[in-house]
């Protein structure tokens, strides 16, 4: 059932049943655990079905209890959204215009915003009543998403670009040994194609590796410093123990703006410090969504989202930075696929045509 109704009703309507989520308001604050510098990434699978009445609200995932939040409300009337609920229960609402939809669940970090699919920073929640969103979440996500540019810090023109082909030497990467493939192999080999496609474009193009050598976590952002590097991108392939037949699919990371968790929910020695990283949230936001969209819609496979992780070199870019992951080589048949130079050549296509939307989003705040 949906039910399009105004933002008044919709508090008064929520004021009647906010009391049945006084159970979440009462959640632990989760201790925060010193844990090893990178955390283990996880890729969170799409609930099967709605969750089933009566609704158990998951385990805390928020890590600031007090964290500013603001009713989705705000962005309503910032970008002309109209409100709907998807479901009697009221714990599923859509905001959308005419080219735009948004969707959001109660106590979920998880959300569609204009066809990708994301995960926030804290849950969404129930303040006074009406649905309410991070302001966190509302300035450095989700609107960076929905209207790129908007409230925007001005960047100077992309010209110089980084590209992080992922590990090398020693550090092999994921392995599918079955198909003799190696992950370093791989992002060395795209990034290479998106070099070339990038400097056809007039770009200026510097690898952080252009040859199967090691390359520490911490030296890749330096190199994108040292040339003064408008952007960076850093290229992997994925990899999953447990489901390896059935995960496939494209994920993309940004780094964690300050005092929020990462997507796989857990704090880490970083959480509540501001990393270099941190400078670009906004753009660093727009980037992993322009790459994200471009490369899901070249490829066509699942969506396993645009996620939040302090990984070393997000955390010490000084530029807006975004790390893709294109597939997953523990799936046979998808390894298979990028076992082809004719699929990196498409995966480098779109992660080029990604920057480029990135280009003229920096571009058209500048000419403002
Ligand atoms: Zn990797």
């Amino acid at each position: 059932m949906r039910l399009a109704v105004s933002f008044a009703a919709i508090a008064a309507a929520l004021a009647l049943v906010s009391c049945s989520t006084s159970a979440s308001a009462q959640r632990p604050v989760r201790t925060q655990q010193p844990r090893a510098a990178y955390p283990v990434r996880v890729a969170p699978t799409r609930p099967a079905a709605m969750p089933a009445s009566p609704y158990v609200p998951p385990r805390a995932t928020a890590l600031r209890r007090d964290a500013q939040f603001e009713p989705v409300t705000v962005l309503g009337s910032r970008f002309g959204l109209s409100f709907s609920w998807l479901d009697a229960e009221h714990r599923r609402f859509a905001l959308q215009n005419r080219t735009q939809r948004l969707e959001f669940e109660l106590d979920s970090r998880e959300c569609e915003i204009c066809g990708l699919r994301v995960f926030l920073g804290e849950p969404v929640r129930l303040v006074r009543g009406v649905p309410a969103l991070s302001r966190t979440d509302l300035d450095l996500f989700v609107t960076p998403i929905v209207r790129p540019g908007y409230g925007a810090p001005r960047l100077r023109a992309v010209h110089t670009i980084v590209i992080d082909p992922g590990h090398g030497g020693r550090d092999t990467g994921k392995v599918n040994s079955r198909l003799h493939l190696m992950e370093k192999t791989l992002t060395l080999d795209t990034a290479k194609r998106v070099k070339r496609l990038l400097e056809a474009s007039g770009f200026r193009v510097v690898l952080t590796r252009t040859s199967d050598r090691y390359v520490g976590l911490a030296d890749r952002p330096e190199v994108a410093e040292r040339c003064h590097a408008d952007l960076f991108v850093s290229i992997h392939f994925n990899s999953v123990v447990t489901g390896a037949d059935r995960v496939t699919g494209v994920e993309t990371f940004t780094m964690t703006p300050q005092g929020q968790l990462s997507t796989d929910g857990e704090s880490d020695q970083f959480t509540n410090i501001y990393n270099p990283g941190n400078a670009n949230d906004y753009w660093n936001t727009v980037l992993g969504a322009c790459l994200h969209r471009s490369v899901l819609g070249e490829l066509r496979t699942p969506d396993r989202g645009l996620k939040r992780g302090r990984l070393a070199v997000l955390r010490l870019a000084q530029c807006p930075a975004t790390l893709i992951e294109s597939g997953y080589l523990s799936n046979d048949t998808e390894a298979r696929r990028l076992a082809l130079p004719q699929v990196r050549e498409r995966i480098a296509e779109a992660i080029v045509n990604g920057i480029k939307a990135y280009a003229a989003d920096v571009e058209a705040v500048r000419r403002r």
